[in-house]
């Protein structure tokens, strides 16, 4: 096949996919002779739940050329320092997923390999002590990190929650004034070249029918181009990640919002808290083999806090991806391409590196298969590697349920096992190639189940590492003292 010119794009959905891969383009092809249209049905509506993000989603506004200020104002959003995970590991338990690694090397070994010698030898302050990160979110606390060095403030991330409508339609504005065109309606037919296997065009149910040489699949779990006309499969990765439904629900805010996302594990399932600046958004992912809507429904509504101002909203799932992501003239971005569960907020960042990969692998403005293939093969290992990670959770949990137990008997990607395994040995972190999660994360994961490694260094007298470890707990101690509760922070945003 030889390289496909592209001069016109259609985006066909109109979801956080769609309006973030049409606000994108609309930026990256200013300077371009090249027409973006985007299709989308009122009537069928979006998912609208995705509220929780990571980091990465700061490339993202910056590549927009967007003011911060200006994006929390329009989307109503919070800071996100991490997540707590609260009765994972065991009734009663919590631990933090920090955006940020923990102290420093000492002797020229990762501190938290340090550390677990350090508190083998009786050493007892928490590894979350030595985080700024996760004493700010503990304190309800925030502050822009600083990343100078003498700074007591430095070395951390956040990403934001925010609002899933309004983040859209924020888009919209932006991508409709750089002269994305849109068109309301629905699509009721995609029309493939016999010859070649492209997608033609779309036929709409006004009769219009659309063409283009680059067609952008946002239409959600439908997957209405890349799924249902060009017959894509999915691969299905249920038998490891086995919850299969959400409720979704909103409530009013009763208390200042805090900086993180909150994940509680629940009876078959786990719930979620995502405080936005004028509301909350709550859900409970579940197994619809270990408890039944109803009594999902009333688990969710027994533990909500504050008045709700939505019904629940039921949401099916299949977890697992797209064999390709990208086929002859069709890439998929959103749950067109995937489904992996909210539980460390990565569909969002999904989206970013999915449109981040057709458009730098649109070379020359072509659709090449060479460069089809490789960012096929980039995109499969990115999911493998969140999915892994995911598991993780699951696999490591301390609970007596039938279903926590089920998940931590059930085996795992062999990808999975290996990672494990170096960490209990020597306490290892393996990371592979397209790793969306770096080894603080695996660390923050290992340490909150209260996993150890067997071999643990003791050449480094106990003395001085305990010197230079109470030193820098003092220091993060000091650091958190100079932030301000977050809901003022908030306040201050754009004065
Ligand atoms: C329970 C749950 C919780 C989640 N929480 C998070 C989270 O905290 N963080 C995160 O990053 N992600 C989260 N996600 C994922 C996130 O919601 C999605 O990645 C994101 O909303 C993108 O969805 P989408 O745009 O691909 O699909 P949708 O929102 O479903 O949009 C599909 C679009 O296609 C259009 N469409 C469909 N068919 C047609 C047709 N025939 N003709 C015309 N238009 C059509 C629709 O009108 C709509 O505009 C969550 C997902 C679920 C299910």
């Amino acid at each position: 096949m030889s390289a496909k010119a592209v001069k016109k794009i259609l985006i066909a959905g109109g979801g956080t996919a769609g309006w973030m891969t049409a606000a994108y383009l609309a930026r990256w092809l200013e300077k371009v002779d090249i027409q973006v249209t985007l299709v989308e049905s009122e009537l069928i509506g979006t998912v609208g739940v995705g509220e929780a993000t990571v980091p990465g989603i700061h490339q993202f506004i910056q590549d927009l050329g967007i003011k911060e200020s200006e994006f929390i104002k329009a989307t109503n959003a919070t800071f996100k320092l991490g997540i707590e995970f609260k009765n994972w590991s065991g009734m009663d338990t919590d631990f933090f997923h920090p955006f940020a690694g923990y102290g420093v090397r000492i002797e020229d070994r990762p501190f938290y390999k340090t550390w677990w010698s350090a508190k083998a030898q009786g050493y007892t302050a928490g590894l979350e002590k030595f985080c700024l990160c996760t004493q700010l979110a503990k304190a309800g606390k925030f502050a822009l990190p600083s990343f100078d060095e003498q700074s007591r403030l430095a070395w951390y991330n956040y990403a934001y929650h925010f609002d899933a409508s309004l983040f859209a339609k924020f888009l919209r504005v932006y991508a409709e004034t750089k002269n994305v065109e849109r068109i309301e309606g629905k699509i009721n037919h995609v029309q493939l070249d016999s010859s070649t296997g492209f997608i033609q065009s779309v036929s709409m149910d006004s009769g219009q029918v659309i063409d283009a040489d680059l067609f952008v699949d946002c239409t959600g779990m439908p997957a209405l181009l890349i799924g249902k006309a060009l017959g894509v499969g999915y691969e299905d990765w249920s038998k490891w990640l086995i919850c299969d439904s959400a409720l979704a629900v909103q409530t009013k805010s009763v208390v200042d919002p805090q900086p993180f996302t909150r994940s509680s594990a629940r009876t078959a399932g786990w719930q979620w808290h995502i405080p936005l600046q004028h509301r909350v958004g709550n859900g409970y992912v579940y197994s619809s083999e270990f408890i039944s809507h109803d009594h999902a429904r009333k688990e969710l509504l027994d533990n909500l806090i504050g008045e709700r101002v939505t019904d629940p909203k039921l949401i099916r799932f299949t977890t697992g991806m797209r064999n390709d992501f990208w086929y002859k003239n069709c890439v998929s971005i959103g749950l067109s391409s995937g489904f992996l569960e909210p539980l460390e907020s990565t569909s969002i960042s999904l989206i970013q590196t999915g449109i981040a990969k057709m458009t730098g692998f649109l070379v020359n403005f072509e659709i090449d298969e060479k460069q089809v293939a490789e960012a096929n093969r980039l995109n499969r290992l990115e999911y493998e590697r969140i999915r892994d990670f995911i598991i993780l959770h699951y696999k490591l949990n301390g609970r007596s349920d039938p279903f926590w137990t089920h998940v931590r008997e059930m085996g795992i990607p062999a990808t999975l096992e290996e990672k494990i395994a170096a960490f209990c040995d020597a306490g290892d972190i393996k990371i592979a190639e397209q790793e969306s999660f770096k080894e603080d994360s695996w660390v923050s994961m290992f340490y909150g189940f209260g996993l150890k490694p067997s071999s643990l260094d003791t050449s480094v007298d106990p003395a001085k590492i305990q010197s230079i470890m109470n030193k820098m707990k003092s220091a993060i101690e000091k650091g958190c003292q100079l932030a301000i509760p977050h809901a003022e922070f908030i306040q201050t945003i754009g004065t």
